[in-house]
């Protein structure tokens, strides 16, 4: 009987999905990968160098080209995404540079959001103008804007669903049926969600990515990107990212595969944890709003319901000012500072729960219309919610916001 019978859940998937029947590893009994810190390796005889040389992808020539850990962690994450094939890269953001330069050339026209990950808008704003490629950044809830700012010369469509930081939704299925009939390609940021809240491809998405940094790794000791896509596609992309040396480390591939092992549970846990501390919060005093998707206040909740099984493990919320503090700017410091369990730390699909002030994040970076634009108010904490006892979280964020208050 073929394993592949009972890998339609992700409960077992992630646990034996990595494997390959077919595969010339599959006699290693050995239940725990190994790690193959080789650089190069050698072939015994000319012909299989030349094997070795001409196939793309292959795991065992030379370590830029990619690695056996690390395919089998591929393999696993292809098929958590729905996807034909994936590609491990150094860094979510080694990731997304890789793919956008294998996707546009100078001439070429891109649609993306207003709001994305920050290392993602610099590239799509700064990065590719000074290459010569034009990009457009349209209002993601408004999803006939992508098909108004698209072009001749339209070659790539981004979206990132939920958005960093004010968790905003973008249509994936009309996005997706819109470019489809152009020829355009579309890629997701999936990060947020993770593969077990959202699968864009089930959407029409072509390119799922993912900060493997976040829920995939899952333990905040490590960092690594993954695309996921059609086999043709994922090797085009694998063609730019050996010239970009944008290659993931052999230990980073073996720390990701046992990361795999407890995604489904653990993103279930964070899940309930941030709708514990959504619903929580929202009804709390101090607190003026509450963005998180599952909550039926989420003014994209439907959509939220079409798309995801989930609302996710990150919620942000907004406080409110007070007389010499109307914007709230204080009272979010004081109360990420009066926090005892939650860490004040960037980053998230940790086990710990992590909180950031998001504009003391971006004061430095962002400009005060731009900041507006991406929907960061003063008085705005992303929570990125842990692994711990969801009463414990609740319990310490109601006396950060009664300490933040008493000030
Ligand atoms: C963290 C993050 C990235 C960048 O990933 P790195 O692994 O830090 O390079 C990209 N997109 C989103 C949504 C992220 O949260």
């Amino acid at each position: 009987m073929n394993n592949d019978d009972f890998l339609s859940d992700p409960y077992s998937l992630v646990i034996h999905g990595d494997r390959d029947r077919d595969h010339p590893d599959a006699e290693d009994t050995a239940l725990a990968p190994a790690i193959y810190p080789a650089s190069t390796y050698s072939a015994r005889s000319s012909a299989e160098f030349a094997a070795m040389a001409n196939r793309p992808r292959h795991p065992r020539y030379y370590a830029r080209y990619g690695n056996p850990t690390q395919e089998r962690c591929e393999r696993l994450l292809a098929r958590l995404e729905n996807t034909e094939a994936a590609l491990l890269m150094s860094s979510g953001m080694g990731a997304m540079s890789t793919v956008l330069f294998a996707q546009v050339r100078a001439g070429d026209h891109i649609v993306a959001q207003t709001a994305h990950y920050m290392g993602t808008a610099q590239l799509l704003t700064e990065l590719l103008p000074g290459l010569g490629v034009e990009v457009t950044l349209v209002d993601q809830r408004d999803s006939a804007a992508f098909a108004r700012a698209a072009r001749e010369n339209t070659r790539l469509i981004v979206l990132e669903t939920p958005s960093n930081p004010t968790l905003t939704l973008s249509d994936l299925a009309a996005v997706a049926a819109f470019a489809k009939s152009r020829g355009i390609a579309t890629l997701a940021d999936n990060t947020f969600a993770s593969p077990i809240n959202q699968n864009p491809r089930d959407f029409g998405i072509d390119l799922v990515l993912h900060s493997a940094t976040k829920y995939l790794g899952g333990h905040s000791d490590l960092i690594a990107g993954v695309v996921c896509g059609s086999r043709e596609a994922v090797e085009k992309i694998w063609q730019r990212s050996i010239v970009l040396g944008t290659n993931l480390s052999p230990f980073n591939a073996f720390l990701l595969l046992r990361g795999l092992r407890t995604l489904p549970l653990r993103v279930a846990r964070q899940s309930a944890n941030a709708l514990a501390l959504a619903r929580f919060l929202q009804a709390h005093p101090a607190v003026a709003r509450v963005h998180y998707p599952e909550l039926e206040s989420h003014p994209q909740h439907e959509l939220a319901k079409r798309q995801m099984r989930r609302g996710g493990g990150v919620l942000s919320v907004e406080l409110k000012g007070s007389e010499g503090d109307e914007s709230g700017f204080q009272a979010a410091k004081d109360f990420v500072a009066a926090l005892k369990l939650a860490k004040h730390a960037v980053s998230l699909g940790g086990v710990e729960t992590l909180v950031v002030h998001a504009a003391s994040m971006w004061e430095a970076s962002l400009a005060p219309d731009e900041m507006e634009r991406a929907g960061i108010v003063p008085s705005l904490v992303r929570i990125a919610a842990g692994l711990e006892n969801a009463e414990d979280l609740c319990a310490d964020m109601g006396q950060a916001l009664r300490r933040a208050g008493d000030r």
